[in-house]
């Protein structure tokens, strides 16, 4: 509860922030446009108006930096998220090219483990020649495929 009243708080005193700013600009201004008309330049009542209309505009920003602070923020905010959707986007089309180059070797691969893996598998009635290395029954003493002795 005290977040949400902190979170609806908080955007009045920006919208104060901006208000502010804007009169400031306006009373900037008039200041020095009376600086340069009623008061006659030179003297120091003029240069003391022109200087607080200086202040003022200077304020003004200031006011309107923080005032704007949040819109700038999500402003911020919006343009990273626009970036990180484009980047993911990028990721996506990379990891798509990318696994088109990768399937045929990943395919290979996994044959070839699946291959390791059912040869590894203790065979109870088959084994290996030691000359080709291919199949053959337990209690042949002969290679059926290239006839070595066994
Ligand atoms: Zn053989």
């Amino acid at each position: 509860m005290e977040q949400e009243n902190k979170k609806q708080k908080l955007p009045k005193i920006f919208i104060v922030l901006r208000i502010l700013s804007l009169i400031m600009l306006i009373a900037g201004i008039v200041l020095i446009v009376l600086s340069m008309t009623v008061f006659k330049v030179g003297e120091a009542s003029s240069m003391g108006v022109r200087f607080g209309g200086i202040t003022l505009i200077i304020f003004s920003f200031v006011a309107a930096f923080i005032g704007f602070s949040t819109s700038i923020a999500k402003a911020q905010i919006k343009a990273q998220k626009h970036v990180i959707s484009q980047s993911k986007e990028d990721l996506k089309d990379i990891s798509e090219m990318h696994g088109d180059i990768m399937s045929p070797t990943s395919e290979k691969v996994a044959r070839a483990v699946k291959k390791g893996l059912s040869e590894e598998e203790p065979s109870e009635e088959h084994k290996y020649c030691k000359e080709c290395g291919k199949e053959i029954d337990k209690d042949a003493k002969f290679c059926e495929h290239c006839g070595h002795k066994q």
